[in-house]
C-alpha cells in the first residue's frame, strides 16, 4: 500500500484541468492505497484573497472534492490550515531551500512577469510549501498535472537534501502518479496555454450544462484546413486535446477523418465536445448542489478529516524534529 497526497488551491470552482490532471486519478486510487486529499488554503494567500470570501472558497471546493467521488471514509479529506504541523515542516525546510533556486522556478518566473505588483515572499517559496503538504505524510505518489512537474521535482530534490544532511533514509522520493500515460495538461478554449481558474478559460464542475455550450461553442478556432492532412493550429488541437479526454475514441477517430479530409465544420465539432462535457460534468455538479446544502455533514467530513491529517502530520514533525536534533528537557 502507498501513501499518496493531492491538494487543489481553493481559489475558485474547480474546473475540467483539475479535474482530468489530478482529481480524477486520486479517486482511482483511493480504496487501494493511503490518501491524503486536501484544500490548500494557505497557498491561496499568495494572492490575498478577500476573509469575506476564504471560508466560502473552501466549502465550495470541498463540496466539489466530496460530488467528483473523493470518499472520506477512505481517504483523509482535510483543509490545510486545519493541520497547522503543515507550517513547521515548512519552516524546517525553508532553511535547506535556496533562494536562487526558488528563483529559477518557472511558475515563480511566470507569477513576477503577471504580477510584478505582488512578488511576495509566500510566492518565492510556494514551493517549499508544497514539498511540506507531500512529505507531512511521506507521500509515495503525487497525482498532478503536467503544470506540477517542476514543483515535484523540487519536492524531491528537498527530500533527497534532507536525508543527505542528516545522514537518514527518511523522505521517500514522491513521484507523480499518471498511470504510465504521461501527465496531462487540460488546454483553455481561448486557444492556448492550460485551462486555469484565473484565467477566464475554464469549464467549471459545477457549470450548469447551458453555460458549458456557451462556453464550448465561443471557443477560439481557425478559418479551416485548406490541403488534407495539414498541421493543426494550437486553438484546433486544444480542442482536439480536450475531446481526446472526454470523448468516446470513435468519435475522435471521426472528426479527426474529417479534418484530414478537409470536410470539418467545426460547429459540428463544438456540439459534440459540449455534449461529451455535459456527459460527464452533469452528474458530478447534481451531487455537488446536493452536498453543498448539506452543513452537517461538510463539518463532519472536516472534523474527521483533520484529525486523521493531525494524526499523521504530528508523527512525521516529531521524527523530523529528533532527526534535526530538537531534544525536549
Ligand atoms: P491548482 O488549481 O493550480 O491548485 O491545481 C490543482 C491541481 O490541478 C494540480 O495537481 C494541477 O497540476 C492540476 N491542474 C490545474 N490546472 C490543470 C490543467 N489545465 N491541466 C491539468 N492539470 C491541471
Amino acid at each position: 500500500m502507498e501513501t499518496v497526497v493531492s491538494g487543489i488551491r481553493s481559489t475558485g470552482n474547480l474546473h475540467l484541468g483539475n479535474y482530468f490532471g489530478a482529481l480524477r486519478n486520486f479517486i482511482r486510487i483511493q480504496h487501494e492505497n493511503r490518501c491524503f486529499f486536501f484544500i490548500a488554503d494557505y497557498h491561496s494567500l499568495t494572492t490575498h484573497p478577500d476573509p469575506k470570501l476564504l471560508h466560502e472558497n473552501v466549502r465550495n471546493v470541498l463540496s466539489e472534492y466530496l460530488g467528483a467521488g473523493v470518499d472520506p471514509d477512505t481517504a483523509t479529506l482535510y483543509i490545510q490550515s486545519d493541520v497547522p504541523q503543515v507550517t513547521e515542516l515548512y519552516l524546517l525546510l525553508n532553511m535547506h531551500a535556496y533562494v536562487g533556486e526558488l528563483e529559477r522556478t518557472s511558475s515563480f518566473k511566470d507569477k513576477v512577469r503577471k504580477h510584478a505588483d505582488n512578488v511576495n515572499a509566500g510566492l518565492l517559496t510556494y514551493p517549499v510549501l508544497m514539498a511540506a503538504d507531500i512529505l507531512l505524510h511521506k507521500a509515495d505518489k503525487v497525482p498532478v498535472g503536467k503544470d506540477q512537474e517542476q514543483h515535484l521535482e523540487m519536492t524531491r530534490r528537498f527530500a533527497r537534501r534532507f536525508n543527505n544532511i542528516y545522514g537518514v533514509e527518511y523522505f521517500p522520493e514522491s513521484m507523480p502518479c499518471d498511470f504510465g500515460s504521461g501527465l496531462i495538461k487540460v488546454p483553455g478554449l481561448d486557444g492556448n496555454g492550460k485551462m486555469g481558474k484565473s484565467e477566464g478559460n475554464g469549464i467549471f464542475l459545477i457549470d450548469s450544462d447551458k453555460d458549458i455550450r456557451k462556453k464550448v461553442m465561443r471557443a477560439v478556432t481557425d478559418e479551416g484546413p485548406k490541403t488534407p492532412n495539414s498541421e493543426m493550429s494550437e486553438p484546433v488541437a486544444n480542442i482536439f486535446s480536450i475531446m481526446k479526454i472526454v470523448s468516446a475514441p470513435d468519435t475522435v477517430e471521426y472528426f479527426t477523418e474529417k479534418y484530414n479530409s478537409c470536410e470539418i465544420r467545426y460547429g459540428d465539432l463544438k456540439k459534440q465536445l459540449a455534449e461529451d462535457i455535459i456527459a460527464c460534468v452533469a452528474p458530478i455538479r447534481e451531487r455537488i448542489l446536493e452536498i453543498r446544502s448539506n452543513d452537517a455533514y461538510l463539518s463532519k467530513v472536516v472534523r474527521e478529516g483533520a484529525e486523521k491529517a493531525r494524526a499523521s502530520a504530528e508523527k512525521t514533525v516529531s521524527e523530523v524534529r529528533e532527526i534535526m536534533g530538537f531534544k525536549k528537557f
